[in-house]
């Protein structure tokens, strides 16, 4: 860490600091310039306290972090790329991961229209929420236990994994059950009790970016599940909140990049919440092709208009279809292919 102390301090309050850097476990290496002397701290920030606190001294202008925050997930650990395997789908390969279905699980009747409906299209893993967080708590919150029955119906089936949310620790256990994949939602993306639970349930684990989460942030709570003993980490883009009204939220699809570049972790796209407009999914699902994404999370109802969540946002089955069929080229143009189902 590099400690900044303000021009014009006085030697003893300058040795002041150097004697608190040793004193948290630093070595201290004063560079003293006519105006202005800086400290660099030398040693494992990861493993030593923190030395933000010294900027409580009155004659710290500012201290800078050199090492990143997050190890695991880091390239640096780890160069090959992480290709997480849920139930034989692999994620973060050179295939293209295509994971579709319902906002929410609503009957078994729309939920197997659905599956296969996506099946046909293309998709290998079929979503759909059980337990639904919702913008308000007056809304259709889900099916509960009932949604899970029949997302095990449709994949008995299709054949197609599952990924489904979990909100709350108290149903980690019965969500890994069903699920192929938990999915850790928005809300819940910096909730560290439940990202410990989900991480013990030793299941791949799709961590959404919170919708006013840096980049860093994210990348630290996925950090938090590989530090629990689970490396089946998958991120996901969903949009952050903006200041713009056009869309639902703001896609981010520079995070794509960056996550990528950060991180040996897969790095999937959901243009569904990324936007909440069914017009705009398809050039945003091509969008998410060119960035490098390993995959997508795309919402489809087989009615959109009748959907009890998030109506708005879902595409219809030939839409879907459609979709698919525009992504193959890009897919092939960037020696990449969908995955199939096996
Ligand atoms: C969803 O996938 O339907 C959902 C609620 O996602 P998010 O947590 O990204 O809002
Ligand atoms: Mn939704």
């Amino acid at each position: 860490m590099i400690i900044v102390i303000r021009p014009h301090t006085p030697p003893d309050k300058i040795e002041e600091v150097i004697r608190e850097v040793s004193q948290l476990g630093y070595a201290p290496n004063p560079i003293r310039g006519d105006y202005q002397t800086v400290v660099a701290a030398i040693g494992d920030e990861t493993t030593h306290a923190s030395l933000e606190s010294l900027t409580a001294l009155p004659q710290v202008e500012k201290v800078l972090r050199v090492q990143k925050r997050y190890k695991l997930a880091s390239r640096e650990a780890k160069t090959a790329p992480t290709v997480v395997d849920a139930s034989g789908v692999k994620i973060g390969g050179d295939e293209f991961v295509l994971m579709a279905g319902p906002c929410s699980v609503e009957s078994a009747d729309q939920l197997m229209q659905c599956a296969r409906a996506v099946k046909a299209a293309g998709a290998t893993v079929l979503r759909g929420g059980a337990y639904k967080p919702r913008t308000s708590p007056y809304e259709f919150q889900g099916l509960g236990a009932e949604g899970l029955r029949m997302l095990e119906e449709a994949r008995q089936e299709t054949g197609l994994r599952i990924i489904t949310e979990v909100l709350s620790e108290r149903d980690v256990d019965a969500v890994a059950r069903v699920a192929d994949i938990l999915q850790i939602g928005a809300r819940n993306c910096q909730n560290f009790q439940l990202l410990i639970a989900c991480a013990r349930s030793g299941k791949p684990v799709l961590l959404k970016r919170g919708m006013s989460m840096k980049i860093e942030e994210w990348l630290l709570a996925a950090e938090y599940i590989l530090a629990h003993g689970n490396p089946k980490v998958i991120l996901c883009e969903r949009g952050i909140r903006t200041f713009e009204t056009y869309t639902r939220n703001t896609l981010d699809l520079a995070a794509v990049a960056i996550a990528k570049q950060e991180t040996h972790l897969p790095v999937v796209v959901d243009p569904s919440q990324g936007c909440g407009r069914a017009d705009l999914v398809k050039a945003l699902c091509r969008g998410a092709v060119a960035v490098g994404a390993d995959g997508l999370l795309v919402e489809v109802h087989p009615n959109p208009a009748e959907a009890l969540s998030d109506g708005q946002q879902q595409l219809d089955p030939s839409a879907f279809a459609e979709m698919v069929e525009g992504l193959r080229p890009l897919l092939s143009a960037s020696s990449r292919h969908l995955a199939t189902q096996r």
